[in-house]
């Protein structure tokens, strides 16, 4: 994590971007754009509608094919007109949501502000970096590439259950089929190709409950979760443990949260945990909880517990996964200069991609290490580097067929 050095916001005064002047009609400077989209608070549970209609307005004064999905969560798909006819082309996409504000802001979250710091011109904004950035860039270079075939396709609550890109998934993949999806996350340049799924599960162990002072009457579920338990840490390291291509294993399983027990002169009856699971494509998560339920419920019977164990889940997004040899991966490699990469976290491709088989890969400037957090920025340089990757990609032409089948 890299600490903001206060003493740079002295010497070089913040620039206030809260007199931006909305729609000019000139093209918008880079961090004039992102200004606008900082300023909407679309912090998890908040509307995206009012960005959302910003995005459109924009889009429709630049003759744009705008379709908008939901009500006050709204997202967005935006295309250039000969899009409209075109059998595959490039489909940008980006988030409209972001984390909720933290504490230790040094300045107005919902103020881009401009500072230069370490010797680069910073922008700092909540969504800034994790994606109004990114975004920005992606409106710029469909700004630039109104004759060509694109799309931008924006979504909302990626941050806490992919709920846009689901709605897009079911409503609109008449008009996503023909696209090759770019998701604009922080990756520093890199193709993103593949993450894991990602699974919250619950396990309970079910006792007996009694006076505390007979305990050979009752089954204490404390001690069947201590069984268990370990059950759980061997799953976890024997997955860690899993080659598999591109990621640090197999996956990975975390204890996050235990509960149980009511008194200290009652025997506990009760107790769940619930954790995480995260698993590299092609493992099923189903799978690997039958396997805890099984194995965990065979150590309890060699323990000589009478508990019952039950496991759920919680929640689950699927994985993703494109071809590292897609061919997409290695003209993005010669535009960013970066190298394909599998991530360590999710993205809306876990819908788009895992669930819906949209051909997805993840690239877009700046870095994971700043989101998420307070004070969180893009680099100027950032800006600059994102719009011409995206400008360029589309520019070329790549991805994109004609309704005759011509590349
Ligand atoms: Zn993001």
């Amino acid at each position: 994590m890299h600490m903001l050095r206060h003493s740079s916001f002295l010497t070089h005064p913040p620039t206030s971007y809260k007199n931006v002047v909305m729609f000019p009609p000139v093209i918008m400077r880079i961090d004039e754009t992102l200004a606008e989209l900082v300023a909407f608070d679309t912090s998890s549970d908040n509307p995206t509608l009012p960005l959302a209609t910003h995005i459109a307005m924009w889009a429709a004064d630049l003759g744009f094919d705008v379709q908008r999905y939901g009500d006050c969560f709204e997202a967005l798909i935006i295309r250039t007109q000969p899009a409209l006819k075109a059998k595959r082309y490039i489909g940008l996409c980006g988030h409209l949501d972001t984390v909720p504000a933290t504490d230790g802001w040094d300045t107005d979250p919902l103020m881009l502000t401009e500072a230069m710091v370490d010797g680069e011109t910073r922008y700092y904004g909540l969504g800034a970096q994790d994606m109004k950035g990114p975004v920005a860039c992606m409106m710029h270079a469909l700004e630039k590439n109104q004759t060509v075939p694109a799309a931008l396709a924006l979504t909302y609550n990626e941050e806490t259950d992919f709920g846009g890109a689901r709605l897009l998934a079911a409503n609109a993949m008449d008009i996503l089929a023909p696209m090759t999806l770019i998701i604009g996350e922080p990756t520093q340049g890199r193709i993103g190709y593949a993450h894991a799924s990602y699974t919250e599960w619950q396990l309970t162990i079910t006792g007996k409950g009694g006076h505390s002072s007979d305990p050979s009457n009752s089954c204490n579920a404390m001690y069947g979760m201590a069984c268990v338990l370990q059950q759980v840490k061997a799953l976890s390291e024997r997955l860690m443990q899993t080659p598999y291509d591109g990621f640090p294993g197999a996956g990975s399983m975390n204890p996050g949260v235990v509960r149980g027990g009511d008194a200290n002169n009652r025997i506990c009856q009760s107790v769940t945990m619930t954790g995480d699971l995260r698993l590299a494509p092609g493992y099923e998560p189903d799978d690997t909880l039958e396997e805890l339920q099984t194995g965990a419920q065979r150590t309890l019977q060699e323990a000589g517990s009478a508990c019952s164990i039950e496991v759920s889940t919680v929640c689950s997004y699927p994985s993703f996964f494109t071809s590292p040899s897609h061919p997409l991966i290695a003209y993005l490699s010669t535009i960013t200069g970066k190298e394909a990469t599998t991530l360590p976290f999710s993205t809306d491709a876990a819908i788009f991609n895992g669930e819906a088989d949209l051909p997805a890969l993840v690239c877009g400037p700046g870095s994971l290490d700043v989101c998420h957090q307070s004070n969180e920025y893009i680099t100027k340089a950032g800006l600059q580097r994102g719009t011409a990757w995206y400008t360029s990609l589309l520019a070329s032409g790549v991805g994109c067929m004609d309704t005759s089948g011509r590349l």
